[in-house]
């Protein structure tokens, strides 16, 4: 097989992670049997410093046109940077939201996964934690209450904000769609998060997520409230396949989900669009600290690659050997400092890439 995939190395952190990443792909590719081909594009404030805006209007069709996107992080310091004296619109983050607005990336998938070596950073007790928890969140990303209407006004004589939460069935039916059709790939239980019992939007979405699952009849569906929802992530995460929901509260539940799993720089993540396109990128940022230290851990950037080959590509066995290389190199007693912890073996960004390429 042969895949074009356009790379954004971004800033800080992003060009040593990326590296391993295209290095593994690279192993997967020579194993396999398969070719990537790589285009980079700037995006963020190595692109504010080379072309003056956060996102080119090339950049966007030199992506457009690729099979996949792999990005590291973008952004500085945002107390120190001079990115950040900049108006909204020509800041890092810029480039981020109109790169998932151009390829109309409308569903976030971020997986809460606990690799057994690392149940020491795990928050939870034994008891909780079991035999471990692997659940893949699945956000609306481009809807509701973070895109609707919004006013500040005096009614009265007393300022009063309002922000507007819509949703119509045609963004539900196709985040339903993503969600269920991930679930396929997976343990087959998809668990929908609203608050039904409230919000007539959360009514909609329930209705028309009952009507979606009526196509997928090997998928186990169940309806969860939000705050239940919150509950249960720290009182059994061992219960969630697929947590379906909507935009806020998917913000929310992905992050207490991350948390619970202990290690930031272990966390991939998926924009996806309606067809099988996608950006991969880790869900930590660019950590400004430590960059040109050869101290991140690309771990979580060499997963969200895996997910690419899985969900982009369809290349499961590929995908699963990526992931099978990680946990092996856990289990070998090596660390990136981030995730160090007594006895262990710790190493470089550069080195823990390429002891996952030898394990592939
Ligand atoms: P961050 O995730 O970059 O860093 C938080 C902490 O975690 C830091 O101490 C950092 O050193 C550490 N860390 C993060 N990733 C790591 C890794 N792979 N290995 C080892 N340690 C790691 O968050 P922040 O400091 O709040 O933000 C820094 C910049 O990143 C900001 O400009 C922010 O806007 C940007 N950001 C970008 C994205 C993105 O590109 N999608 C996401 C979040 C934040």
């Amino acid at each position: 097989m042969e895949k074009n995939i356009t790379v954004i190395k971004g800033d800080g952190i992003g060009p040593e992670i990326v590296t391993q990443a295209q290095k593994v792909l690279d192993k997967v590719a020579e194993k396999f049997g398969h070719k990537f081909n790589y285009t980079d594009i700037l995006m963020g404030g190595c692109s504010i410093d080379a072309c003056g805006v956060p996102l080119t209007d090339e950049a966007v069709a030199t992506a457009k046109a690729a099979d996949a996107v792999l990005l590291g992080a973008i952004g500085g310091n945002t107390s120190t940077s001079p990115w950040y004296k900049l108006a909204p619109e020509l800041r890092p983050e810029a480039g981020l939201l109109k790169i998932r607005k151009e390829l109309g990336l409308f569903a976030n998938l971020r997986p809460a996964y606990l690799f057994e070596q690392l149940k020491s950073a795990c928050p939870l007790n034994s008891e909780i934690i079991g035999s471990g928890f692997d659940m893949m969140i699945m956000r609306e990303l481009t809807g509701g209450l973070y895109f609707g209407a919004r006013k500040t006004e005096t009614v009265g004589g007393v300022e009063t904000a309002t922000d507007t939460l819509t949703y119509s069935e045609i963004e539900i039916e196709r985040i339903a769609r993503k969600g269920f059709d991930i679930a396929m790939k997976r343990r087959k239980k998809v668990t929908s998060v609203d608050k039904a019992n409230v919000l007539d939007s959360s009514r909609l979405w329930r209705k028309i997520v009952n009507k979606v699952a009526q196509e997928y009849p090997e998928v186990e569906l169940e309806h969860m409230l939000v705050d239940n929802c919150a509950m249960q992530l720290v009182k059994d995460p061992a219960q969630f396949d697929v947590i379906l929901t909507e935009n806020m509260f998917g913000d929310i539940l992905s992050d207490e989900a991350a948390m619970v799993t202990g290690s930031i720089g272990m966390l991939s993540s998926a924009s996806l669009n309606d067809t099988k396109f996608g950006l991969y990128e880790p869900s930590h940022g660019s950590a400004p600290d430590i960059a040109g230290t050869d101290k991140a851990n690309p771990i979580a950037t060499v997963l969200s690659a895996a997910m690419m080959l899985r969900y982009s590509f369809d290349l499961d066995k590929e995908a699963d050997a990526v992931e099978n290389a990680v946990k092996k190199v856990l289990a070998d007693g090596f660390r990136t400092v981030d995730i160090m912890s007594e006895g262990m073996k710790q190493v470089g960004c550069e080195e823990m890439g390429s002891l996952i390429c030898e394990r592939i």
